[in-house]
């Protein structure tokens, strides 16, 4: 039968949990489309292979020094050669920084269809229909892939990694390669040591709103330290210093799913939301009702954080 293939990511030998997010929704939707669920895995050997079988039924290994470290050229000539070799009609990329870099030039590869960013996928009539967020996440638009072939990135956190479960078999594919343009020289790490904010169970997090470094300071982080938590913001708090790099939450700083996420001066835009929707309990304060933080939020208060938050401190 002809595959789902979902692209394992994985840093420093370890899985990223996008992975085990792409197992959960490969083995969803596979049976609804006439496929069989599968993964492949670039690497220099086959041990992580034999880690993401434990999530999937069937991983393909391919195991070159061309894929020792991530380039966009090596991805896209390892997916177009497994592609060839395992009869697959779709691929499932998480919407990462690599997977963003890779998914149009795979799709090129193997002339396929290519939908981006996706937060939903769902079956109907025996079609793949994608859901995605447009215009900062005010809209949402469904597109259906028309092509044989299809090649899917999907946001991270839209679904919930899958557990473990019995080994799936390990297969090796041999991929010719061609000429890799680039060459990694050295990973650098954007923050070094910092506070891990994905381990925190609450997290208070400010954005814009807050005005200034002090009024963040003197307001989000007794705040976090009252309910136990930690605390964060959205990017323009860090990027104005108001906070430690290792606390941004978003598409470019952390994925948070912590069991409350007090989100408040954060107007939602789709690059914040990417990291902390995932959250158990969302709660919003924001002065504008119309703000997309709504659209996520458990519970929503529209008024002036400045007033909320001595209300709250006040009652813990
Ligand atoms: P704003 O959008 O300015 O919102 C401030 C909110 O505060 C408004 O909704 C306002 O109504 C409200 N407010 C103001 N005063 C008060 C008050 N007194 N009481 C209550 N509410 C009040 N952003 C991230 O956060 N994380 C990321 O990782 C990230 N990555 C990005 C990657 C890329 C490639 C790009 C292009 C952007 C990225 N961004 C990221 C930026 C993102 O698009 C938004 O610009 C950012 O999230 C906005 O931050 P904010 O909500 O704090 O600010």
């Amino acid at each position: 039968m002809a595959k789902l293939l979902i692209i394992a990511e994985h840093r420093d030998g370890k899985l990223s949990v996008a992975t085990m997010e792409l197992c959960r929704i490969a083995k969803e939707i596979a049976p609804g489309l006439g496929l069989e669920p599968a993964a492949a895995v670039f690497s220099k050997d086959d041990s992580l292979a034999k880690e993401v079988a434990k999530y999937i039924p069937e991983v393909f290994a391919v195991s070159d020094a061309a894929v020792a470290a991530y380039t966009a050229d090596g991805y896209a000539q390892a997916v177009k050669g497994v592609v060839e070799a395992k009869d697959v009609k779709g691929v499932l990329v998480p919407h990462t920084y690599d997977g963003v870099d890779y998914a149009a030039k795979a799709a090129m590869a193997i002339s396929a269809g290519i939908v981006s960013n996706v937060n939903k996928l769902a079956v109907e009539g025996g079609k793949l229909i994608c859901t995605r967020n447009i215009y900062n996440g005010k809209l949402q638009e469904t597109k259906s892939v028309t092509t044989d072939k299809f090649v899917i990135s999907v946001e991270k956190g839209a679904y919930d990694p899958i557990e473990a479960g019995a080994a799936g078999n390990v297969t090796a594919v041999s991929v010719s390669f061609g000429t890799i343009r680039t060459k990694v020289k050295e990973v650098i790490a954007t923050s070094t040591g910092g506070v891990d904010i994905t381990a925190a169970k609450i997290i208070v997090s400010g954005g814009r709103g807050l005005k200034d470094a002090d009024k963040y300071k003197d307001t989000i982080i007794p705040l976090a330290q009252k309910l136990g938590g930690e605390y964060a913001g959205s990017r323009p708090v860090i990027d104005s210093g108001w906070t430690e790099a290792s606390r941004q939450v978003g598409q470019s700083g952390k994925t948070v799913t912590p069991d409350l996420y007090l989100a408040l001066g954060i107007s939602g835009a789709v690059q914040h939301v990417a990291g902390m929707k995932g959250a158990k309990c969302i709660v919003a304060v924001n002065k504008d009702p119309e703000a997309p933080i709504f659209n996520i939020a458990t519970y929503g208060i529209v008024a002036d954080l400045f007033e909320v938050v001595p209300g709250i401190m006040a009652n813990l």
